[in-house]
């Protein structure tokens, strides 16, 4: 190759490199540049990252002092939380759900006295262990294992109960065992020892009460027969004394000590049913009797009362209500007593008005009897309505004021009532008057039965007279309900027009302004009508000489009992309508009436002989029961008064041996006992022993004449008695 081939080859060589250095150079300047672009902007991301940085560090070191602050503020509430456990002096504990005790505070672990396995860990099994081995609990009657066994079984059944367990030194500690939602349990130890302790104090003390309850239950009972037997003398020498020859200002004073007498006996009696309620002692003992009758015993002893006042006293009875019912008749005419009682007393004008009512039960052995006193009298302020059932409560008013009372008769009705199975309410206006409600359950008497007359003889027409709407309703009533024809008068003079009209009964009331009852008959008879007539007054016994008493067939005691109106209808016979003057009674027996009283106390026979004096009897007494025994085999009495307590032989015993004596003899001879015991249950074992009747001492004269009467059929006077003003 020629030089200059080489040379044109080597420049062409040269330039190939010169470009491709050219190249390279580009190249390397575009990688360059790249590089700086990534340089930068790693430059930029590495400034950003230390910023992040910078900020989590600072995060971290903020939540680490946090966390640090936190720990302190646990710590410390657990601290306190703990310091608070530690200071109950109860015990308290927790057991994990393996029943392992996580913590516990020192009262829970001071009962087991340092023992060193108490602690973390151990089991509740194991603690039941230490407590029985260790004598630490008083297991009572049961064995240790059987007190392990029970505790075991409330522990695993979860039994929130208190269980309560006596420790060695007599300290009480009721366990009471909660779980919670993980599963732990809280065991809880409360030292009840105090309230143990004031439990048995408080024991102690009812004890002490009921003792102390007992002797004054006791002591009233005995009290009560000890003011009994003194008042007796009092009462009944009271009694004779305003019945002799007295001035007016001696009849003054008598007055005033038979009311005082009288007054303390109801005080004596409302204090000893109260103390008796009180104390759950008031038993009701049931027994047959006669409502209605009952009603108008209570009546016929407020009945002079009522008269002084001018007050007007009615029954109103359901004539289609039987009469005999199942029930403890002294109560209910205690409860009659109280509500009638209380009408009479706060009724100053009008009237009292009874009315009864009763619904029978479906399968017939009982009936709700509905009571309703209805009075015009003073009433009682709406807001005092529920007061006045409460014991010593009284309405305190100006009206009121007047009105002596002790303020317990309503509450120990209520509580009578309520022994019942009733209940009691009173509606009133103020002035206007109240009216007492109540219902009570008595049983019935099989096989009796109201008997309305069974023969009219022909009575149809029956003409009625009498002032008072309340009066002429109810008699009204009960005659229609025995299909008669009625027709009522207002007045003496409206009835002498209408009797003409011919009537087969004419029924009058006594008191009626401008013409009364007798004065109306006699100048029926005057006018020539010979219509039979019956007279009711609140007063029969009023003037006897008087001459109209015989234009009357009957003088029927207001109100009257339905029977003795039945009675008194079935004896009119319109047909003999001439026939005037009193049924005759039936003819006496010629033998005096004997009467043998047996009392040991020398006041008492005084008593009873003064009383007795105005009877034309054959009277013996005798002093204890013995020699009652005698003289009733010598005299054969008949009827007999029997005091209870006497020595020797006293009145149960000497009536049981009587009896002995009798049924050999197929004869019964009628025993009433005298008794200074006011309590029920007395009445009963009294009744046992054979006797017919019980009255209660002070006795009373016209109790004792109604027994006499009751017992013998008639009241034989010496001569007529006193007469009283009409009425
Ligand atoms: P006492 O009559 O002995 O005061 P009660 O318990 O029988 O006690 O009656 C309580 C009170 O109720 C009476 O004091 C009287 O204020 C009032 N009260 C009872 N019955 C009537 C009545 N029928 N009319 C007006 N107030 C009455």
């Amino acid at each position: 190759m020629d030089l200059a081939a080489r040379l044109a080859q080597e420049r062409r060589a040269r330039l190939a490199a010169e470009r491709l250095l050219e190249l390279k150079q580009e190249e390397l300047f575009a990688a360059n540049r790249k590089l700086g672009h990534r340089a930068r902007a790693l430059t930029h991301e590495i400034v950003e990252k230390r910023a992040e940085v910078a900020t989590v560090r600072d995060e971290n070191t903020r939540v680490k002092s946090d966390l640090s602050q936190a720990r302190e503020r646990f710590e410390v509430a657990e601290r306190r939380l703990w310091n608070s456990v530690q200071t109950i002096t109860d015990g308290f504990a927790v057991y994990d759900s393996d029943s392992r005790m996580i913590i516990a505070n020192d009262a829970y672990l001071s009962i087991f006295d340092g023992l060193k396995e108490v602690r973390q860990g151990i089991t509740y099994a194991h603690i039941l262990q230490l407590l029985t081995e260790e004598g630490i609990v008083d297991v009572g009657d049961q064995t240790r294992e059987e007190w392990r066994a029970d505790m075991q079984a409330r522990w695993e059944a979860g039994s929130n109960a208190g269980k309560v367990i006596r420790l060695w030194n007599d300290q009480y500690v009721r366990l009471v065992d909660r779980h919670t939602s993980d599963g732990d349990v809280v065991s809880l130890g409360l030292n009840i020892t105090e309230a143990v302790r004031y439990e048995r104090e408080l024991e102690k003390a009812r004890d002490t009460a009921e003792v102390a309850n007992r002797a004054k239950s006791a002591f009233l009972a005995n009290m009560s027969h000890e003011i009994r037997t003194p008042m007796n003398g009092i009462l009944g020498m009271a009694e004779l004394l305003a019945e002799s020859q007295t001035d007016e200002e001696q009849q003054l004073y008598i007055d005033t000590i038979r009311n005082s007498a009288e007054a303390l006996l109801v005080i004596i009696n409302d204090v000893l049913d109260y103390s008796k309620i009180e104390a759950d002692k008031m038993e009701l003992h049931s027994a047959p009797f006669d409502l209605e009758r009952c009603i108008h015993e209570v009546i016929l002893l407020l009945q002079p009362t009522a008269r002084d006042k001018g007050l007007t006293l009615l029954v109103d009875y359901d004539l289609f209500l039987p009469t005999q019912f199942n029930g403890d008749p002294g109560r209910i005419r205690q409860i009659l007593t109280n509500l009638l009682g209380n009408a009479v007393k706060f009724t100053l004008r009008g009237h009292v008005l009874i009315r009864v009512t009763g619904v029978t039960a479906e399968d017939g052995s009982s009936a709700r009897i509905h009571l309703n006193v209805e009075d015009t009298g003073i009433g009682i302020p709406a807001e005092k309505a529920d007061h006045i059932f409460g014991e010593f409560n009284q309405v305190e008013s100006e009206k009121n004021r007047q009105f002596e009372g002790s303020g317990l008769g309503l509450a120990i009705t209520r509580q009578l009532v309520k022994m019942m199975g009733g209940d009691i309410w009173v509606e009133s206006e103020e002035g206007q008057g109240s009216c007492f409600g109540l219902h009570i359950d008595l049983g019935m008497v099989e096989g009796v039965d109201m008997a309305p007359p069974l023969s009219l003889n022909g009575l149809r027409k029956v003409l009625i007279v009498d002032d008072l709407e309340a009066n002429r309703i109810i008699l009204e009533k009960q005659l229609r309900q025995l299909r008669l024809e009625v027709t009522s008068c207002t007045n003496g003079a409206e009835a002498l027009e209408r009797v003409v009209d011919g009537f087969d009964l004419l029924i009058t009331d006594h008191n009626m302004p401008e013409m009364d009852g007798p004065e109306l008959a006699q100048a029926i008879r005057a006018a020539g009508h010979n219509v039979p007539m019956i007279l009711l007054s609140s007063n029969p016994g009023f003037a006897r000489n008087d001459p109209a008493r015989d234009l009357f067939r009957m003088i029927l005691q207001k109100p009257q009992p339905r029977n003795e109106l039945f009675a008194a209808l079935g004896h009119v016979q319109p047909d003999q309508a001439r026939t005037v003057g009193p049924i005759p009674e039936d003819p006496a027996s010629t033998r005096k009436l004997r009467i043998l009283a047996a009392d040991d106390n020398r006041t008492n026979r005084l008593v009873l002989d003064k009383m007795l004096k105005p009877l034309d009897i054959d009277l013996h007494f005798a002093e204890d029961g013995e020699q009652a025994i005698a003289l009733f085999n010598k005299l054969a009495p008949d009827l007999i008064f029997m005091d209870i307590s006497m020595p020797k032989i006293d009145g149960r015993e000497a009536t049981r041996r009587i009896r002995e004596i009798e049924a050999d003899r197929d004869a019964h001879t009628h025993i009433i006992a005298l008794t200074a015991h006011a309590l029920k249950g007395d009445e009963d074992e009294v009744r046992q022993a054979g006797l017919d009747a019980y009255l209660t001492k002070p006795l009373r004269k016209k109790a004792i004449f109604g027994a006499i009467e009751e017992f013998c059929g008639c009241l034989p006077l010496k001569e007529e008695p006193p007469q009283a003003a009409s009425g």
